[in-house]
């Protein structure tokens, strides 16, 4: 069993989540057994295979782990990389069990992934491998809408889950609950309103939340609001875009640094996002961004002074090698991941605050949650209250016309109220709604654990805490 982390040497992915959970319940009172069987991975499936393109057979390494079925199904992503191994896919189909029972979403753990650059690749070769890949998956159950549930990760999106979705169900073509298959898929395929942005809306959130807490800002030395915050942001896939954004339009943040895979953009004052949003999708990266200073050395970037770095990229970007040098008195971990369990020791020693990972980035989860019950029921979110809802608002508005119009100039009826007031909430409002609440408790539920607790000493351990509680008592009504 991994033990504390040796400060000379760099844990796996998986022996650092390993290491995060030891922390944890070596503060708990489960028993040895119990404890055990919660931190293995229960089962992870490799798979090789042919598909032929451009002239001959290539051959694909594939993955589908389940880490816990306390509940079922199992939920996580399918991730498309190079550097996709076992050990990843297991360490971060763990932290899915742990984000699923955090944030409440009625999930095991799951995740997936194809060793492949999607880059290299045609978009109907893409769709080729996907297929094939599915079927391999969902042959032996591993995609199924009450078994096992994928979603979008790294270098997959809507596109890959609507062929995954089309694909089970000319499999299962009498299965009335096929679209509960995967998650993540296009709106008109069944997808939901707002899962997109999901994680990034997420991250938003979670700050906002933070921020709410004086305490908790004293902890990281800050103090007032989001508003003019400086904000370091590594990565602006899917994730990193959404959080920059919000929490510049927003909330008032400054983006002062983005960091890319060809190095970094800094501007005190602030970066345009949309703008070099833009410039990647069509340069391919951050070099020749005209509006900022350019710094070929992206992970220095990482180390500059702000005060909240959110790193959404890849895992183990902060490490015992730079951990030391990380000036951010708060990182929010959008990513999976990003700072190894040796790095954390090293940062929580210097009152670093961490938000974690299974928390920060729970966001996609629990919009993938909404889409999968949305799927089940068969019915859009809204569709039966939003007309009754805004009859019975009419009625408020009448009586208020009445009032305006008897208090003369009195009193007036704000202008934008009205229109406000009157409209009844769509599927992306409520989704938003869910969002930001399950956002708020679990953080409530974290924080509680880490300001009671003389024991816990940061987010992080409070996290795995709350999360492993959850697995635990329902491995117990089990009879576990
Ligand atoms: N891949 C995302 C994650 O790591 C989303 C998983 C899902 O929606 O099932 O949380």
């Amino acid at each position: 069993m991994p033990q504390a982390p040796n400060r000379n040497k760099e844990p796996s992915f998986r022996e650092s989540v390993d290491m995060m959970f030891n922390r944890a319940v070596a503060l708990m009172d489960l028993s040895p057994g119990l404890e055990e069987k919660i931190r293995v991975c229960n089962a992870t499936y490799t798979v090789r295979f042919g598909v032929r393109l451009r002239g001959t057979i290539h051959t694909f390494t594939g993955y589908r782990s389940v880490h816990s079925e306390h509940m079922e199904p199992v939920k996580g992503g399918i991730r498309y990389a190079m550097g996709v191994n076992q050990d990843e896919v297991e360490a971060l189909a763990a932290l899915m069990t742990y984000k699923c029972a955090l944030v409440e979403a009625p999930f095991g753990g799951a995740k997936g992934g194809l060793r492949i650059d999607p880059r290299e690749w045609e978009e109907h070769e893409l769709e080729q491998i996907t297929r094939r890949f599915a079927y391999e998956l969902a042959k032996r159950d591993l995609i199924h809408p009450s078994q096992n549930v994928p979603a979008p990760d790294m270098g997959t999106g809507e596109r890959e889950m609507a062929w995954i979705a089309d694909q089970y169900r000319r499999m299962n073509t009498t299965d009335i609950n096929a679209a509960a298959c995967v998650t993540g898929k296009p709106l008109n395929a069944g997808g939901i309103q707002g899962r997109v942005e999901a994680t990034g809306r997420g991250v938003q959130y979670a700050l906002q939340e933070f921020f709410r807490h004086e305490e908790d800002k004293k902890a990281a030395g800050l103090e007032g609001k989001l508003e003019g915050k400086r904000v370091i942001v590594q990565g602006l896939g899917n994730v990193g875009y959404h959080a920059a954004k919000f929490l510049r339009d927003e909330d008032g943040a400054i983006i002062i640094g983005i960091i890319e895979r060809d190095g970094a953009l800094f501007d005190e004052k602030g970066l345009d996002v949309e703008a070099v949003h833009k410039w990647i999708a069509s340069h391919g990266g951050v070099t020749g961004y005209p509006d900022a200073t350019y710094h070929a050395d992206g992970a220095a970037t990482l180390e500059a002074a702000c005060d909240i770095l959110i790193p959404a990229a890849l895992e183990g970007v902060i490490n015992m090698s730079n951990a030391d040098r990380i000036k951010a008195p708060l990182i929010i971990e959008a990513a999976n991941g990003p700072v190894t369990a040796g790095a954390d020791e090293i940062l929580r020693d210097k009152g670093c605050v961490i938000i974690p990972d299974l928390y920060a980035n729970a966001g996609g989860v629990t919009v993938s949650y909404f889409e999968w019950v949305k799927n089940l029921s068969h019915i859009r979110f809204g569709r039966m209250q939003r007309r009754q809802e805004e009859t019975r608002h009419q009625l408020v508005v009448d009586e208020l016309e009445r009032l305006d119009r008897y208090l003369g100039d009195a009193w007036t009826m704000t202008p934008t109220f009205k229109e406000k007031y009157l409209r009844g909430a769509d599927e992306l409002e409520l989704v938003r709604s869910g969002l930001d609440d399950t956002m708020r408790i679990a953080y409530q539920s974290m924080r509680e654990v880490w300001h009671s607790r003389e024991d816990v000493r940061d987010l992080r351990t409070a996290a795995y805490l709350v999360a492993i509680g959850k697995v635990a008592a329902s491995y117990r009504a089990k009879g576990l």
